[in-house]
């Protein structure tokens, strides 16, 4: 079965609740009748309710952006995957390369995370990626790998399956450097190797990947006309309900 586009955009610490509202109300006419995708946004933790509101009825899923692996307790701070689904989110982005440089996120972390996120039914969008340094000491897929296997440890066929992995080379993350979309394939067509001899080619096939890294409205078609590339996830060109609706129509 053909693997269902997936075009998400990443907030990051970026709009309010009503700001989200507005950018959201935009968004809807701009992208209504592309049944054929799915439109995914990752919004801050104070915004989830209101946009989750606001995308009600349209199709468009709305995401966090972390959670803590714990249901509850003394930790001041955090949000669980409970909390994000009582807020109406349905989606959770974990292991960004921010969280790994920034907040101490390693593989075994994510792991727990993914295993919190399954456990309350959102659906996980699983980031990994090699940093320059790595890639230019020709170490770009014995990274991914190690952040692959490491990331997903526990995890069954069923649940890679319907998971959304993003491969997101750090070196082009808010650079304006993007991977060519034959370094994307490539990086792509080597996970879905890596992900078949660990759960299964059935699974492998399933799992839709991501690619992430200064995706623009000019970059996206080449990019998703790529046989393993199933989407994109995006940061800065997420920000502007104009230019992530190009990408998302990125064929039409
Ligand atoms: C991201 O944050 O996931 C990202 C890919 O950012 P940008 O599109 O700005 O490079």
């Amino acid at each position: 079965m053909a693997r269902e586009p997936f075009l998400a955009g990443n907030w990051k610490m970026y709009k309010t609740g009503d700001e989200a509202v507005k950018f959201i109300e935009e968004l809807k006419p701009l992208i209504r009748g592309l049944d054929d995708r799915r439109t995914a946004l990752a919004a801050p933790a104070t915004a989830l309710r209101q946009a989750a509101e606001a995308a009600a009825g349209s199709g468009l899923i709305v995401g966090a952006q972390n959670l803590h692996w714990a249901q509850e307790g003394a930790y001041t701070g955090e949000i669980s995957a409970s909390m994000i689904k009582a807020a109406g989110a349905t989606m959770v982005i974990l292991g960004h390369s921010e969280r790994r440089q920034f907040f101490g996120d390693d593989d075994a972390l994510v792991a727990k995370k993914l295993a919190a996120a399954l456990a309350a039914g959102l659906l996980p969008v699983v980031c990994l990626g090699e940093n320059l340094a790595e890639r230019e000491a020709g170490r770009a897929f014995e990274v991914l790998a190690a952040q692959l296997q490491g990331s997903l440890a526990g995890a069954t066929p069923e649940a890679v399956a319907g998971l959304v992995l993003a491969y997101e080379p750090v070196w082009a993350i808010g650079t304006g450097r993007t991977a060519t979309a034959e370094q994307a394939q490539q990086a792509h067509e080597f996970l879905r190797g890596r992900l078949a001899e660990l759960f299964g080619r059935p699974a492998a096939e399933a799992t839709r990947i991501l690619y992430g890294g200064s995706v623009k409205p000019d970059n996206a078609k080449s990019l998703m006309e790529r046989p393993d590339i199933d989407g994109v996830l995006v940061g800065g060109a997420s920000l502007k309900a104009d230019s992530f609706a190009k990408i998302v129509r990125y064929d039409a």
